[in-house]
């Protein structure tokens, strides 16, 4: 049976590389609907090419369209970023679909309603993450309480190699030149910073189930493994490939089967895989996350949008590297939460961390 796809973000990286996995099996899969944020003309050209029933862009239609886009699909992809989607992928998992996600935030920041979610409805998350599809695979056919813990890897971002000294000048123009991935200026940045990295803990801790002090990081710069599983026994599993995205997304869509992919053939002869502890003096926004994670409620949502605004000041030169982790810091350790864990309470935390953290970068707001 073919299955029919929603793909939320469509034209940017992984949207665009998910409709090269769907062009390459039109026996399995049908775009359904496409929406993107902005890129009407490239959108028309997708819907065209892809024959969508259904396209629209959040900047012209609001955020209804993507709950909108969901109608008719199998399985929806999202590719959104920030949270935008969260409503989306609860009616999703509300009638019972799949969620394919690429996208952090919505585990992050809303795991707590999007479990509750799918205790009460019973759809489906499969994620598209590199770290933790590799976890997914690992974990295929082995039993939940035999596992020991999670080993994500991380690239080290950007400023792997640099010195104390050199972070203290380190511009976010630099970290831009990625080593491995390309990917939007934010996610380069968290990736630099090794945010991005924290967020991942929470989020396998959401996706697996399991407590983030069972989840490890290392360092591993080839990007090769992708992640490992530890087991009661010592057995670790790994998931290897050459790095490309279209490999877990299409793991995504084809689950439990395997399916050819035009991923180039891993050779394995000559390369040499190294791991590395992360240096947490210079790289502190691991334990912040996982900080911020024990708090628990919405306090990843505080972190998030701390985050999302310091990483915006970072890229316009305001604050520096030190500056990113020192804030949110701040901001995670002061931020008292009125609003409730919904839906509308995630977005109402979110817009008042933002103006609160804005206010504290310019100086108008005193927190000791
Ligand atoms: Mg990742």
């Amino acid at each position: 049976m073919i299955k029919k796809i929603a793909l939320l973000g469509s034209t940017g990286s992984i949207g665009t590389q998910t409709l090269q996995v769907i062009k390459d099996n039109k026996n399995l899969y049908k775009v359904q609907s496409l929406v993107a944020f902005s890129n009407v003309k490239i959108l028309q050209q997708q819907a065209k090419e892809f024959d969508a029933d259904y396209f629209a862009t959040i900047t012209n239609n609001g955020i209804e369209c993507l709950e909108r886009a969901v109608d008719g699909a199998d399985v929806v992809v999202v590719a959104t970023r920030g949270m935008v989607a969260l409503r989306a992928v609860l009616k999703a998992i509300s009638q019972n679909k799949t969620v394919a996600l690429a996208n952090k935030e919505t585990l992050v920041c809303g795991g707590e309603i999007v479990r509750q979610y799918l205790k009460k409805y019973g759809g489906k998350i499969y994620t598209v993450d590199r770290e933790h599809s590799a976890i997914w695979q690992c974990l295929e056919g082995n039993k939940h309480n035999q596992i020991k813990r999670l080993v994500l890897t991380a690239s080290g971002g950007a400023f792997r190699d640099f010195s104390y000294e050199q972070l203290k000048q380190a511009k976010a123009q630099d970290a831009l030149k990625h080593p491995t991935w390309d990917m939007g200026s934010k996610i380069t940045i968290d990736s630099a910073t090794m945010m991005n990295k924290g967020l991942e803990v929470i989020e396998a801790s959401y996706l697996f189930d399991i407590p983030q002090e069972q989840i490890d990081v290392v360092v591993h710069p080839q990007s090769i493994v992708h992640s490992m599983v530890e087991f009661v026994d010592g057995s670790i599993l790994a998931q290897m490939s050459n790095p490309d995205m279209k490999l877990p997304i299409q793991y995504a869509l084809s689950y439990p089967d395997r399916i050819k992919s035009s991923v180039s053939q891993l050779d394995l002869i000559g390369k040499k895989l190294e791991f590395y502890a992360v240096d947490e003096n210079k790289f502190r926004c691991i334990s912040l996350c996982r900080k911020a994670f024990s708090k628990g409620g919405l306090y990843p949502a505080v972190l998030n949008a701390a985050n999302d605004v310091c990483v915006q000041e970072y890229l316009n030169g305001k604050i520096g590297f030190f500056d990113v982790a020192d804030i949110v810091e701040k901001i995670v350790d002061n931020y008292l939460i009125e609003d409730e864990l919904s839906v509308d309470g995630l977005f109402a935390v979110d817009k008042k961390v933002k103006e609160y953290t804005t206010k504290f970068i310019y100086g108008e707001l005193n927190i000791v």
